[in-house]
């Protein structure tokens, strides 16, 4: 008999990650339940700059406008600084744009080497109740805060999830099971699949500090201009963090008592200002990746299943990147067109992103070691912080130039382009996310896109495509067949047809109609027998 299914996916924990999930999992209709131990979102301090891919994918979820206009203002620079303290000329400068400002570069970027979307300075704890405020909007989602989740047992067709709410121990049944519930992942555990690389390296103390007139007096006395983090060249590894309001600050530093935190800030400063303290904690560096990301109905994102030092940002977006792959894959299988390969390609393509995640924060954390070891030589700090601290700011590579490879998805080619870390060389290499380009009026490819499987026909070719069309329809798919006459983008993307999936990412591509659509249907959708 079947078993009654109180919710089709059922989310636990309600950081970014599982928020996010949430929401496309409700945008793709699917019925789902999101249970997070906290009663309410904190105001706790911890990521603070959604990267240029989550950018392009809350663009594509249609949430972009409201988490930019909750997030730091457009016309702010985001320049990072090495000094003694904020009222001395600083050691060292390195510009990154506003968001104005890289926009205007964008807008005139015709070579595809600029994502979509620029990036977006916003706390976490600003994000996490705005995303929590939209997934209440839709109707197939249910968010429930207060609700712990204790442990679950699986069979082959449902999860069977024991929860405390209130103080009373509830089950709930559903089809699948997703923790999103962090680097100490109850989920993960229970699974029985262990985090592996290295743990616990360095211990940080981190306090949030309100401090209305600081933004407003930068520069003080010939100190360091407006940006977003100021690093300070001391043995305590000390660092200021320029919050979305402007007027909140989060300072990290290797300091043993939480005391000790109100003269760091002070001394960071360097001249006296009003300010209040508002939370001090601790938190301690990673670099860990899960064994596996699945098993069985049960799957894992986010940090319970990859933990990067700060460095490079890749942690919370890595984590969107996870929600965002997971959710149509759920979504095609629970709506009965998704292949057995569709849910199994998740851990595969996922988890070698994760790997490269924690290999490009382990690379951007070394330099950071480097210079920040010669702190009692400043000429050489800056000489080498120069080229060292650049690896944790510019990891466009990364960012936008992850690439599944072996996917059961995708029409594999041989060989690909190498995982640059700190480059990005747009490509539609099988796998791989699709270059942006402006088409014809200034309009952007990506929005011109539906939300299901898309064959691009570029720059006028005639090939057929109604082979493909029949064979996704007999699959019931969601497909469109989308022409873009524009030579430009033929130009950057080398090819006259172009297959996509829901994310966006290439799943073949060719000059000719594939010589057998349907098994390129069954491939794409996930019904193929493995390579
Ligand atoms: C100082 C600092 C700076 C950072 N800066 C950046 C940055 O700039 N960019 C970036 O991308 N990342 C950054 N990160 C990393 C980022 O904060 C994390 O990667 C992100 O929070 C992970 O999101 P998540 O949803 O996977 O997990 P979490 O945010 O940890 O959320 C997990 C949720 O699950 C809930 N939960 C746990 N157990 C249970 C249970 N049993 N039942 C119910 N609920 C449960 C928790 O209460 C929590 O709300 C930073 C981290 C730190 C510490």
């Amino acid at each position: 008999m079947q078993p009654l299914i109180d919710t089709e996916v059922l989310i636990v924990g309600a950081g970014p990650v599982g928020l996010v999930l949430a929401i496309a999992l409700g945008q793709a209709g699917v019925r789902c339940t999101l249970i997070e131990r906290k009663d309410a979102p904190q105001f706790l301090p911890k990521m603070e700059r959604c990267n240029a891919r989550t950018m392009e994918i809350f663009r594509r979820m249609g949430i972009v406008g409201k988490v930019r206009a909750a997030g730091l203002r457009a016309d702010v620079p985001m320049d990072v600084y090495i000094v003694k303290a904020l009222n001395q000329p600083p050691l060292l400068h390195h510009e990154y744009p506003s968001v104005d400002a890289a926009r205007r570069e964008i807008d005139k970027c015709t070579d595809g080497t600029l994502p979509l979307e620029p990036y977006q300075l916003i706390s976490q704890y600003t994000l996490e109740p705005l995303l929590k405020s939209i997934a209440e909007t839709l109707p197939s989602v249910t968010v429930r805060y207060g609700c712990e989740f204790l442990s679950f047992q699986q069979d082959d067709v449902s999860v069977s999830t024991k929860i405390k709410t209130s103080g009373k121990i509830q089950t709930l049944i559903s089809r699948y099971l997703v923790g999103c519930d962090g680097g100490g992942s109850l989920v993960r555990q229970q699974l029985g699949i262990k985090l592996s690389g290295d743990g616990n390296l360095l211990r940080f103390r981190q306090a949030l500090y309100r401090c209305d007139e600081l933004f407003d007096r930068i520069p003080i006395s010939g100190g360091p201009g407006h940006g977003r983090h100021y690093h300070v060249a001391d043995d305590k590894a000390t660092f200021l963090i320029m919050q979305d309001s402007t007027k909140h600050w989060t300072l990290h530093a290797t300091l043993e008592r939480d005391e000790d935190m109100r003269g760091q800030f002070e001394k960071t400063i360097g001249v006296p200002v009003k300010y209040e303290m508002l939370y001090v904690g601790e938190w301690k560096q990673n670099l860990l990746l899960a064994d596996h990301f699945s098993k069985g109905r049960v799957f894992l994102a986010g940090d319970a299943v990859h933990l990067v030092i700060p460095t490079g940002g890749l942690g919370m977006n890595g984590g969107v990147g996870d929600a965002i792959d997971l959710a149509w894959k759920l979504a095609g299988t629970l709506q009965g067109w998704g292949g057995p390969q569709l849910l199994a390609s998740y851990e595969i393509e996922r988890r070698q992103v994760g790997g490269r995640n924690v290999a490009a924060s382990t690379y951007a954390s070394q330099g950071r070691r480097k210079w920040r070891g010669l702190w009692a030589n400043l000429d050489e700090l800056v000489r080498v912080a120069e080229v060292e601290q650049r690896k944790s700011n510019e990891m466009i590579g990364a960012e936008l130039g992850y690439r599944y490879e072996g996917s059961p998805l995708i029409a594999g080619e041989l060989g690909g382009p190498a995982h640059e870390f700190r480059e990005y060389v747009p490509t539609t290499w099988p796998g791989a996310r699709l270059p942006h380009v402006w088409l014809d009026g200034h309009k952007a490819i990506q929005d011109r896109i539906g939300s299901g499987y898309t064959l691009l026909r570029i720059a006028g070719t005639k090939e057929d495509a109604s082979g493909l069309q029949k064979e996704m329809i007999s699959l019931k798919a969601p497909f469109q067949v989308l022409d873009i006459p524009e030579a430009a983008a033929r130009d950057l993307y080398g090819f006259d047809l172009i297959l996509l999936r829901p994310d966006l990412h290439v799943v073949w591509r060719g000059n000719k109609a594939h010589a057998s659509p349907r098994e390129l249907a069954a491939l794409a959708t996930g019904h193929a027998s493995p390579p």
